[in-house]
């Protein structure tokens, strides 16, 4: 039997290739000094997702909610081996916070009926892992964290978790939602032949600015035209990233945006560990109970 299966990917910026200040004087990230990457456990998740079905058959679909500069992260997951992949864009989702983020992911994955969702446990921006338990939430999918193996039989689902100190397996029936965590598998390289295939897949809104910079002095109904004529072609030889916006996920707009965003943030700090901020213990008797008793004195254990 296949499985449908969505895997949800953000793109964040690359923490560790920074090229310029990182951080602007308010405190916010300076996004123009940082490339933009996959988020680096939405690759496990992806992995995750091409394993089962590799092994059962289906589907994998992967969806983004960003700016049209996300399609970079789509086409990549085109390269690695998804079947179909889906921007949502949308001015009006603009200062989502977690909640807002999850509520219109939810949408987008309604309409895709998936039996099991993939995200990465974390992205290494926001930082939060509140996505993907969310996104369960709303969906009433049962929910699986620090996923690290996973096996199928019919409906039900048999999972390994990372628990930190060891593992845990759980079995759940599905729909289910599941966050991979980075040790959960390798994932497999961008293929040549998958990359020349695909490396010319556009969604409607690249092809729109393509439009644009080509003929700047058309009309804009002339521009309307040639953008659809030129998404249809990219359609008809399967090259078309779906976009949707809110309105084609019927979303609530008061659970979107700034509108659907309870989340304040008061302020923001850049905290620098200095070196004296670790003591190390020598691995002997000794330094094991000087370990604990410090431990227990600050309250992190006992
Ligand atoms: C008040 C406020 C305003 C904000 N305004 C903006 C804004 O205007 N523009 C903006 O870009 N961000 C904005 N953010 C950040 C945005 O809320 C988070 O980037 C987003 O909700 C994801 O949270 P996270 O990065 O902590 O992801 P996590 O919860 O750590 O991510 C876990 C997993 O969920 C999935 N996931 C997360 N985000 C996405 C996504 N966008 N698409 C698909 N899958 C995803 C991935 O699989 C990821 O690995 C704002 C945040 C706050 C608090």
């Amino acid at each position: 039997m296949g499985y449908n299966c969505v895997v949800c990917v953000k793109q964040v910026p690359d923490t560790k290739r920074i090229t310029g200040q990182a951080m602007k004087e308010d405190g916010t990230v300076n996004r123009a000094a940082l490339p933009a990457v996959f988020n680096p456990e939405d690759l496990n998740a992806l992995e995750a997702a091409l394993r089962v079905r590799d092994e059962h058959g289906g589907t994998v679909t992967v969806i983004t909610m960003g700016l049209p500069a996300a399609c970079e992260v789509l086409r990549d997951a085109l390269f690695r081996g998804a079947d179909a992949v889906v921007l949502v864009t949308d001015r009006r989702a603009a200062a989502s916070d977690t909640l807002a983020t999850s509520y219109i992911l939810s949408c987008a994955a309604k309409k895709l009926h998936p039996d099991l969702i993939f995200c990465g446990r974390q992205a290494i921006d926001g930082d939060t892992a509140q996505v993907g338990p969310q996104l369960a939430e709303k969906l009433g999918f049962t929910l699986i964290t620090y996923l690290e193996d996973l096996k199928l039989d019919g409906r039900v689902a048999t999972a390994r978790r990372n628990v930190g100190n060891g593992y845990e397996v759980v079995r759940a029936r599905l729909p289910a939602l599941f966050t991979v965590v980075e040790s959960a598998n390798h994932p497999r390289p961008t293929a040549v032949k998958r990359a020349m295939k695909s490396k010319k897949a556009r969604a409607p809104v690249e092809v729109a600015k393509a439009v644009d910079t080509e003929l700047p002095s058309a009309t804009p109904e002339a521009k309307a035209v040639e953008t659809k004529k030129r998404c249809a072609e990219l359609a008809a030889r399967g090259l078309q990233i779906m976009q949707w916006n809110l309105d084609d996920l019927q979303a609530d707009l008061s659970w979107c945006g700034g509108a659907g965003s309870p989340t304040k943030v008061h302020r923001i700090q850049s905290i620098v560990l200095a070196g004296g901020d670790y003591k190390e213990f020598p691995p002997t008797e000794d330094g094991v109970t000087r370990l604990l008793g410090e431990l227990i004195e600050d309250h992190t254990i006992g």
